[in-house]
């Protein structure tokens, strides 16, 4: 296995980190997560300027010029000879340096990045899955893709020990979104989701959405709902790249709808599939 680090492609047992590396030590760093479907980059650019957005967000200069990147990322595919569905992780950190929490000088960005296999989780995709919800403990620049995800990990391991399959967050009784996904609740054929405010990630899938909805004139309404509303609810369901478009047929102890995906879930997972290239569920 090759792993993209800095300009260099390195087996993944030569690969090694200093122990003063600022994203091990203060999690001082943004990641992403792109799909690949049979070999191919799924939503690459918008992945790309995300990065870019949460690098600038925090100060820190992405040692690659965009197409150079890219290059890059391509290459990681070739080298790896990637054929089949996976995932590609990329972090990249404010550098190895002495302790310090002030940016140390002089230092350049570490990037690494790497490919793993990844099969679509099509049964949870066909029957629907369940969450559960818990309070947003989470600061204030959600927008940022950072690597400081403990409330993402205690949320979601507390939804896996449950049995669900995420863990929805609220804050002052808002659904603001998953540990590590956008929520969506569809009521009288409408989809309502968080505005992409500081407070969430905006998801590169979310902003698919809200273009697949805007092609099948079903109305898209960025405004946060609550947690009640999920009593009333037609159809609550979850975006990600690794989850695609993920029915949520129960919500802690309320079962939503008809406790089966429902149809607007469906035409969007739908116009995923469609737009991915790929053949599946819906
Ligand atoms: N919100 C959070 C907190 C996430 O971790 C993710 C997954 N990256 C998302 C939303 C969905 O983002 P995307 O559609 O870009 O995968």
């Amino acid at each position: 296995d090759w792993i993209l680090t800095g300009k260099e492609f390195v087996d993944k047992n030569d690969l090694s980190y200093p122990f003063e590396e600022r994203g091990l030590q203060f999690g001082d760093g943004v990641y992403e997560v792109i799909r690949i479907y049979e070999g191919e980059y799924y939503l690459i650019d918008e992945h790309v300027e995300r990065l870019y957005r949460s690098a600038a967000a925090i100060k820190i200069d992405v040692p690659f010029q965009k197409q150079e990147l890219y290059a890059h990322l391509h290459e990681l595919l070739n080298k790896n000879s990637v054929r089949n569905d996976a995932t590609m992780y990329l972090q990249l950190t404010r550098g190895s340096a002495p302790r310090d929490h002030a940016f140390p000088l002089n230092t350049e960005a570490n990037l690494y990045a790497y490919v793993k296999d990844f099969a679509r989780d099509t049964d949870s995709l066909e029957e629907g899955a369940s969450a559960i919800t818990m309070e947003d403990i989470r600061w204030e620049w959600c927008y940022i893709k950072s690597l400081n995800l403990l409330p993402n990990v205690l949320a979601k391991q507390n939804a896996k020990e449950l049995g669900a399959k995420e863990a929805i967050l609220h804050k002052d009784g808002m659904v603001t979104e998953g540990s590590s996904s956008n929520i969506y609740l569809v009521r009288e054929g409408k989809v309502y989701t968080h505005p992409a405010t500081k407070r969430i990630l905006g998801g590169c899938v979310r902003m698919k959405i809200e273009e697949f909805c805007k092609e099948a004139d079903i109305p898209f309404i960025e405004e946060a709902f609550r947690m009640e509303d999920f009593e009333g609810a037609d159809e609550v369901f979850m975006t990600s790249s690794t989850s695609e478009v993920q029915p949520l047929t129960k919500v802690d102890e309320v079962t939503i709808g008809k406790g089966r995906p429902g149809p607007v879930t469906r035409k969007l997972q739908a116009a995923y599939e469609k737009d991915a290239g790929i053949t599946g569920t819906a």
